[in-house]
């Protein structure tokens, strides 16, 4: 009987990284008062922003959507990157969608010892049942603490010009 490869075929094994969730983090270096859609007129105070998403249906280009500088606004963090562009994403493209997870653990983690931690209630969370997406740190090193204490284990992506463009 001839040898059987088992391995994981490429083309399923591609489509299944294009999918799955992503953190977005921008600096905000002052404190900046943003008209986000709906939510209306949100006060920021300066910080590192960290948003929570998914996409399911294409993580690079999703990603690259929300890098792109000329852009119709459309999702409430685009309003947010309108002030002040996103400079790391990390991402898992496991195929789940954790966003919602994610951000819950992340507003839980940021609340601790900080009550700026959620400055914009139902911040990208309009479709959920979580109280935001979008949490609020004070600097760098939280960033990366927060974001490696997640459940699950996203990953920072170097930023190629391909993908920012
Ligand atoms: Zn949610």
């Amino acid at each position: 009987m001839p040898e059987i490869c088992y391995k994981t075929p490429k083309s399923r094994r591609t489509k299944k990284r294009q999918t799955g969730s992503y953190a977005l983090v921008l600096r905000l270096p002052s404190r900046r008062r943003v008209a986000v859609g709906r939510l209306g007129e949100v006060d920021f105070p300066k910080g590192y922003y960290i948003y929570f998403g998914s996409a399911l249906g294409g993580l690079k280009a999703r990603v690259a959507r929300h890098l792109r500088h000329e852009k119709k606004l459309h999702w409430h963090a685009d309003y947010l990157s309108a002030e002040v562009p996103w400079s790391q994403v990390w991402q898992l493209a496991d195929g789940q969608r954790w966003e919602c997870v994610w951000a819950r653990e992340a507003s839980e983690l940021a609340g601790v010892d900080s009550g700026t931690a959620h400055p914009a209630p139902g911040f990208g969370s309009s479709d959920c049942h979580c109280s935001t997406h979008l949490v609020r740190v004070n600097n760098l090193q939280e960033v990366r603490m927060l974001l490696r204490s997640l459940s699950s284990d996203p990953r920072r992506i170097r930023l190629s010009r391909s993908l920012s463009e």
